[in-house]
């Protein structure tokens, strides 16, 4: 597989932008993994995310606030032979964030927080009852390390491209 570093800034940011979800990594006290698929939004080198006020992952990151949050835009399914396996390809573009997680208490911050996660799925302006903001939880990560990367780039063009996502 052909393998691409990317380094631009606004590449990297359209690449986040450009993915439904993401999937945040932490690890507890005993070092044990866990991985968490979640909607976030994106401004300005934060990440913002959202949840329960309590749970498991809560409970992690109160003790361990380090994460690690993955993105992968939507994979296409390449081949240059249909025949031949070692042929195939799966076309995606990958970004690593590392960072710390800090809990955002501030009401009007809470609120600016779900607007930006919001922008990242509609074009509408919404509003949010108190008790909404209030009750959910808000996690920024300022971004402290990124890393993407271009995966399955066809040298020339003779790959057939299956024209929807496969997964
Ligand atoms: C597409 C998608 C988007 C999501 N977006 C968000 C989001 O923006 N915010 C948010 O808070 N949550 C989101 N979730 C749900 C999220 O993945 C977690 O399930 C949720 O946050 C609860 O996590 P917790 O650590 O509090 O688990 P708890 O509710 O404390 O659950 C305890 C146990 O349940 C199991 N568990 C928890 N979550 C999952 C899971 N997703 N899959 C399988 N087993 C699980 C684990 O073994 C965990 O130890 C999303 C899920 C999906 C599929």
């Amino acid at each position: 597989m052909r393998t691409y570093q990317l380094e631009e800034q606004d590449r990297i940011e359209d690449l986040i932008r450009s993915c439904t979800l993401c999937y945040v990594g932490m690890a507890d006290e005993n070092g044990i993994p866990y991985v968490l698929p979640m909607n976030f939004g994106y401004e300005d080198e934060i990440i913002y995310l959202h949840s329960a006020q309590e749970g498991h992952s809560i409970s992690i990151l109160e003790k361990n606030p380090n994460v690690c949050i993955t993105f992968c835009t939507d994979p296409k399914l390449m081949w240059q032979d249909e025949e031949v396996a070692c042929s195939y390809r799966v076309r995606a573009d990958s970004v690593i964030c590392r960072g710390k997680v800090v809990f955002e208490d501030e009401y009007d911050e809470k609120v600016n927080a779900l607007n930006i996660i919001m922008r990242q799925y509609s074009d509408r302006e919404f509003s949010y009852s108190a008790p909404s903001v209030k009750n959910v939880k808000i996690w920024k990560v300022a971004l402290e390390n990124v890393s993407a990367r271009e995966f399955g780039v066809p040298s020339k063009n003779v790959y057939k491209y299956k024209d929807r996502s496969i997964f």
